[in-house]
């Protein structure tokens, strides 16, 4: 397996793979969980998931601000295809196209606060537009 080196885009320092309870705590264990998280920690609040199989980041390390903010944009998201407006597929589609990302680009997890922003603006939108047509 090739070892990326991951940087901490708060503080430059190093991010390591650590396993969840490292943060999270035993209490909450989830067991083959990883995470990112920058040598700082607790210092600096930063980390990222890591993809159970792969231990590759599923995007870039977040703060306590983006954490939230990503966690928003999600909820927000999720709506589109949980309703039932559209596929989960097309859901992706939809906000490629919206945000003019490409399939690489369209995770939420690699998302800045400024993308969340513009993403739960779309989604509000859609939702208002439903409403009207509903
Ligand atoms: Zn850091």
């Amino acid at each position: 397996m090739k070892k990326k080196q991951i940087h901490c885009p708060y503080c430059g320092a190093k991010a390591s793979l650590r396993p969840a309870s490292a943060v999270y705590g035993t209490a909450t264990k989830v067991p083959d969980s990883y995470l990112y998280v920058c040598d700082r920690y607790p210092r600096c609040d930063s980390y990222v998931g890591a993809h159970k199989r792969t231990k590759e980041p599923m995007g870039t390390l977040a703060n306590g601000d983006l954490r939230n903010k990503r966690i928003q944009a999600h909820k927000a998201f999720d709506w589109m295809w949980k309703s039932g407006l559209m596929t989960k597929w097309q859901a992706y589609k939809w906000m490629q196209g919206k945000l003019a990302l490409t399939d690489e680009q369209a995770h939420i997890a690699k998302f800045s606060e400024y993308m969340c922003d513009r993403l739960i603006i779309e989604c509000n939108r859609a939702l208002e537009n439903q409403r009207i047509a509903a």
